[in-house]
Formats: C-alpha cells, structure tokens, sequence
C-alpha cells in the first residue's frame, strides 16, 4: 500500500494529538534591543484561545514592547511569535493584514478627533475590510450600543468623557472581527470613577471569550477574569503562573515586592 499524503498527514496528527489546538498567540524565545540596550530578554510565553492573559510589571520592564511585538507594531531581533499560525517577525507576512485581525486598545484613546464617533467606526470597516457604508454603520451601532455608546454615535470624540472614548476605543477595535485583542495599559489615564466603566466591558469580553493579553495594574480586575498572570521585570518574564498560584504565592521575590507595593 502506497501512503499519499492524506495517510501521511493523519499519521502525522495522530502523533501528535497534542499539537492540534495550537495557541493563539505564541512567544517564543524574544529578545529586543534598542541600539545596545536589551529590552526583551529570551521572553516565551503564550495564550491559549480564550483565554485572558495579563502582564504586569514596573515600569520600564518591557511590558509595552512586549505586546506590541505581537502584532508587529514594533520588530524584535530574536525569537519567533505567531497569531494564529502566522509569524509576525516573517518578511513575507502581511502586517497590515495581521493588525487588522489583531485588535489593540492603548492608554491614550487615539480615536480620530475629527471624525464623529460613528465615522470613527465605520473608517476602518470599510477601508481594510471592504464592508459598504450601511454594513459598517449597522456593525458599528451595534457595538456602540453594546459599550453603552450609541446615544454619542453623532458626537465628536472631544465631546466624551475619557472612559467613554476608551469603550469607543474598544468597540472600533471590535468592529473589525479580531481574533484577539491586547491591551495596553487601557485605564491608566482615566479618571478612578471611570475606571470601572472600562474594566466591566473588559470583564465582558473576557466571559464571552475572546483570547485577550491584557497590560495592567488593576490586580482586581487580573483575580476576576486572568487565566495567568505574566510578570515582568527588566526586559524578563519573571513569572508566568495561573492567578491563583501567582497572588496566592508569587515565588520570585521582585514579583513579591511589586505585589506589595500594588495590593
Ligand atoms: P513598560 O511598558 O513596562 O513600562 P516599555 O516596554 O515601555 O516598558 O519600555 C521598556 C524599556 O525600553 C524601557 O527601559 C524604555 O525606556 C525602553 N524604550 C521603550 N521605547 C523605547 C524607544 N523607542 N527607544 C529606546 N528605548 C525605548
Ligand atoms: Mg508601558
């Protein structure tokens, strides 16, 4: 019996049952420098689909960069990372296609203030996705309303308050259908009465699903909805544990007295 390579691949997947679901996101080994200064150092740790990942740290640890080598929005010279299958750091990958799928809230909301806040959502919809006007205003009405939005869809961005422009910063980056979303530091310029207006949106996305890397310091919100908590300090992933283990026992001593310093 001759085996094509249909036996030969379901040979292959029956060793290595493991391998099957692969994770959404995948770093492995990643070191960065700017000019001689190292940022990222031999950093690997991955994201399951579904699941929540946050990353803290001091700052100046690296946890910025870390993310944003996710999506490609900044190189790294060693090491691998895939989304999905796909290696960022490949010369062949299309990025702009990537970040389209990849979605990504910072700290400073970044909404076009120009635009209306309805525009704001349609702008991207329809320019890398191709949708038609009516389509994108139905998705973006749809998402607005789910942030708690859509009654501002006509305002412009400089009409809102900071933790309304950051749910409109979240709900454009839903627009697009991503496969996951990365957070950066997403309430650390807000106000604290409207930290939690942010954090229950965040909170809800997480339950519905979706495979999330989330940069912060809100510990409550890492003990409600984290699967792990990654640890960085100096460019290195300190800890990468499941939450419970991390706030029950942090085994390293810089994440014990970061821990302290935040609780
Ligand atoms: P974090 O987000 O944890 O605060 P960052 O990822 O922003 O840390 O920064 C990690 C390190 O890289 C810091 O020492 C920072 O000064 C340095 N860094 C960040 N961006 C640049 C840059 N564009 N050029 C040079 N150094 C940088
Ligand atoms: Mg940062």
């Amino acid at each position: 019996k001759t085996a094509g390579p249909e036996t030969a691949a379901s040979t292959a997947s029956a060793l290595q049952p493991a391998k099957a679901a692969r994770p959404m996101i995948e770093i492995e080994d990643v070191s960065k420098w700017y000019g001689p200064i190292q940022v990222l150092k031999n950093c690997t740790t991955r994201v399951e689909t579904g699941e929540v990942v946050v990353v803290c740290g001091p700052s100046g640890s690296g946890k910025s960069t870390l993310i944003k080598t996710v999506n490609g929005l900044e190189p790294f010279q060693q090491g691998r990372i895939t989304v999905d299958g796909i290696a960022v750091g490949d010369p062949k990958t299309d990025l702009p296609k990537l970040r389209a799928r990849v979605g990504m809230v910072f700290q400073h909301f970044e909404l076009f203030p120009h635009l209306r806040i309805i525009e704001n959502l349609r702008l991207a919809q329809m320019k890398v996705l191709g949708r038609s006007f009516e389509e994108a205003t139905a998705k973006g009405l749809k998402l607005l309303d789910r942030v708690g939005i859509k009654m501002h869809a006509d305002k412009y961005p400089g009409q809102l308050s900071g933790g309304q422009q950051q749910r409109v910063a979240i709900a454009r980056a839903l627009a697009m259908d991503p496969i996951a979303m990365l957070f950066d530091e997403p309430t650390s310029a807000l106000d604290p009465e409207m930290i939690n207006e942010v954090l229950d949106v965040m909170v809800a996305l997480a339950k519905e699903g979706m495979t999330m890397m989330v940069v912060t310091h809100e510990m409550g919100f890492a003990r409600k909805v984290a699967n792990r908590v990654v640890f960085m300090d100096a460019g290195e992933i300190v800890e990468d544990a499941p939450t419970d283990a991390f706030f029950g026992s942090p085994r390293s001593e810089r994440a014990q007295a970061f821990l302290s310093k935040i609780l």
